[in-house]
């Protein structure tokens, strides 16, 4: 185990590239660089409220006991070997060019090297402003940071590729937020969250060096790319193999996403990582009941671009213009643009394993990828939850028959019980989900195996999250703690308190189901 505070970073990414050394924060253009050094400016009063035990120790970080350490964690103290840095990055926002965008309030510190040789990027989230920070303070609050730090954490619990997050600090100083944009700003207590990753590069990095003419960064960066994150990919092909990959790593993602009922809410371009992974919490959600219309994001009305049931064709739009963006590396984009246009197979076929697996079926035979459209389409008409749902699926008796028997038998699941043709449709799905398992060749045993891994138990629900904050900021832990414990075996049926739908009262309550961007 290693501290902090004596921890050699390495810089391989500054070392590598371009980068504005002056270190002056204004708001500004930076061409032809792809950083700018930041230092985080100090904050009066850090306090360390959270710290990811499993996370620390794989990367082999002693929990910090003394000042210097949480100094560290708040941008008070940057030690020798770190170079703090802001990335320059590009991106589309709500499908519009939106040029020149930057980590405004991301500050990278270093990179830390474990022991087996793995490579972590420590970035702090809310260290102050940073060339990038247009208009704004660089700042995050409490309630944004808490979101991310349990969110993220709880999505690498449940198996789905994620930046990580190994602390979270309060920082004593007050931010000025308009929470909900209607002109009635308030302080909120502000907090930094050490994000953690093997790298932050985002499909808007490429973009910005392509907008920006700058072809020999554009290569310069790929490649690095390629050799860091992605060392297997070999040979004469090697940005199209890359691409390849990325368009297999971002359709499984998708495919995750969907599996677990999870919403980013935000999909532009400078929020999609190129390695694959969940990345910038904001305003997202899991799907209490089940709704493809389902956006969490008030900014995203009335279009709900980033609808749950919209994800995976964003993530389409969104790798074209990566695609776009590395076309200038290419003599001719005809392959290029085919692996773009294999996307859609590539997700599909992934989807429909991954149902086939919540289902507990024996692989996808004929037949089962109507199946699939109608769970989809029942679903969405009845709006059960998601989670419940599929639990009591598992839990279904065999020798369940009658309509009623079997309505009762979801009771719990149901926001509204099902009446007319949903009943029906509802009663009809479910019987020919049963014909369709009694078919499989392989034991009850073995399909809910599958099911179990498949079908999270525990989920961390908008409502759970607004609870714990509101509970943080007048001081108390409680539900924090129970929350941080439960992201860590959402599959067991051990946290079962949690087992139960979304209250009413967090219907229509704000942070429940709809979030603003303001964080
Ligand atoms: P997001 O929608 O959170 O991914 O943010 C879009 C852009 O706005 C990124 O360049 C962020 O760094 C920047 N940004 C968001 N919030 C802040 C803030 N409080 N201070 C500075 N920059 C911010
Ligand atoms: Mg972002």
């Amino acid at each position: 185990m290693q501290r902090l505070s004596t921890k050699e970073y390495k810089n391989n990414f500054v070392n590598t590239f371009d980068g504005d050394e002056s270190g002056d924060l204004q708001p500004r253009q930076t061409p032809e660089v792809l950083y700018s050094k930041a230092v985080p400016t100090t904050v009066s009063e850090p306090a360390l409220l959270a710290w990811s035990d499993d996370l620390a120790r794989e990367l082999g970080v002693e929990k910090p006991k003394s000042g210097e350490d949480i100094d560290i964690l708040a941008g008070n103290h940057i030690t020798p070997t770190m170079y703090p840095y802001a990335a320059c990055y590009a991106g589309h926002q709500f499908g519009n060019w939106a040029g020149q965008l930057g980590d405004g309030r991301a500050i990278t510190l270093g990179e830390w090297e474990n022991e087996n040789g793995n490579f972590w990027e420590l970035q702090l989230k809310g260290a102050g402003p940073t060339p990038y920070s247009r208009r704004a303070d660089g700042r995050a609050v409490l309630r944004s940071s808490v979101r991310e730090y349990l969110m993220s954490e709880a999505m690498h619990y449940l198996g789905v590729p994620t930046t990580r997050a190994l602390s979270l600090v309060t920082t004593g100083d007050q931010v000025l937020r308009d929470m909900f944009y209607n002109g009635n700003p308030a302080y909120e207590q502000g907090a930094i969250v050490m994000r953690v990753a093997p790298g932050f590069l985002r499909f808007g990095n490429f973009e910005m060096l392509a907008s920006r003419k700058e072809t020999d960064h554009l290569k310069k960066l790929t490649d690095w790319t390629i050799e860091r994150f992605y060392p297997h990919i070999q040979g004469d092909n090697k940005v199209l193999d890359w691409f390849k990959e990325v368009v297999e790593r971002t359709a499984a993602l998708m495919v995750e996403w969907m599996r677990v009922g999870f919403v980013h809410g935000v999909m532009n371009t400078d929020n999609m990582s190129v390695l694959g992974l969940t990345i910038d919490y904001g305003p997202f959600s899991f799907l209490d009941d089940y709704d493809l219309n389902f956006t969490p994001n008030t900014t995203d009305l009335p279009g709900r671009r980033y609808a749950f049931g919209n994800q995976a064709g964003i993530a389409r739009w969104n790798l074209r213009c990566l695609a776009s963006a590395i076309a200038p590396l290419f003599p001719e984009t005809d392959e290029l643009i085919k692996v773009l246009q294999a996307y859609d197979a590539v997700f599909l076929k992934k989807y429909h394993n991954m149902m086939a697996a919540k289902l507990g079926l024996d692989g996808v035979k004929e037949g089962d990828t109507a199946l699939f459209g109608r769970f989809e389409e029942t679903l969405s008409a009845v709006k059960p939850d998601m989670t419940i749902f599929y639990q009591l699926l598992m839990e279904l008796p065999a020798g369940v028959a009658g309509e009623q028997e079997v309505l009762n038998h979801f009771a719990g699941s149901f926001y509204d019980e099902p009446e007319g043709t949903e009943r029906e449709a509802f009663y009809s799905l479910i019987k020919a989900y049963q014909e369709r398992i009694s078919a499989n060749t392989c034991s009850r045993e073995e399909a809910l195996d599958k099911m179990k891994k498949a079908n999270p138990r525990f989920i961390l629900r908008n409502y759970l999250l607004h609870q714990a904050i509101e509970e943080l900021e007048k001081g108390k832990d409680e539900l924090f703690v129970k929350l941080q414990e439960a992201i860590k075996d959402p599959y067991s049926k051990n946290h079962d308190e949690f087992f139960a739908k979304r209250p009413s009262w967090a219907t229509k309550k704000a942070g429940c189901s709809m979030l603003s961007c303001s964080s």
